[in-house]
């Protein structure tokens, strides 16, 4: 399996914020949106053996694979390898690919120009830009939880534009809830 990275901080969005989580990077993404701000394009080859190894040298049992797209490469017998390690796993995926058996959290954000094809899922995230934001792939999926997530364009005004129109929005439409990137309001990783 191709993984970018593996590193242990706490978990910065959505549902299990402020959740000490041990992050499995895997490289590689079928998408190329404008605002992505994550490298995933180096990796190192590593067994699922390797992986459960370096995973459980951390002190928590919250996993979260993320990507990249992580659906390219993820199989059932890594998570039944994790689970037998004793960790929850969660995955954060855009939805464009089925995700294998037994994962205990997805966590699915839809991007423009990606065709979802998942139906069902424990939590949807998505990035709000301000009015005009197409949320209806997000609204088709039948989700636990829906949270809006402003978008982070770098410009400190326009964020703050961004997140006033975003919490307007959720207030007028309660199924949603707010997700921040608190990871980088704390400036940790
Ligand atoms: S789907 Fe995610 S990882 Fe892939 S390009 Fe878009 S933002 Fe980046």
């Amino acid at each position: 399996m191709r993984i970018n990275e593996i590193f242990y901080s706490l978990q910065g969005e959505g549902r299990f914020t402020g959740v000490p989580a041990v992050f499995v990077r895997l490289s590689g993404c079928n998408l190329r949106c404008p605002f992505c701000d994550t490298d995933f394009t180096s990796y190192n080859e590593m067994s699922e053996e390797d992986i459960v190894r370096s995973v459980s040298d951390y002190p928590a049992r919250h996993i979260v694979i993320t990507g990249g797209e992580p659906t390219l490469q993820l199989t059932a017998s890594l998570i039944v390898k994790l689970h037998a390690a004793g960790f929850f796993v969660q995955i954060e995926t855009n939805g464009t690919h089925t995700v294998p058996e037994g994962i205990d959290w997805i966590t699915c954000s839809p991007k423009a120009g990606g065709r979802v094809v998942l139906t069902k899922v424990n939590e949807v995230k998505m990035l709000y830009q301000g009015e005009g934001t197409d949320l209806s792939a997000a609204e088709a999926i039948e989700a636990d939880e829906y949270r809006l997530q402003p978008l982070d364009t770098g410009d400190a005004d326009e964020n703050k534009e961004i997140t006033n129109a975003t919490i307007k929005y959720i207030l007028d439409n309660p199924k949603w809830k707010l997700s921040l990137q608190t990871h980088k309001i704390l400036n940790v990783r």
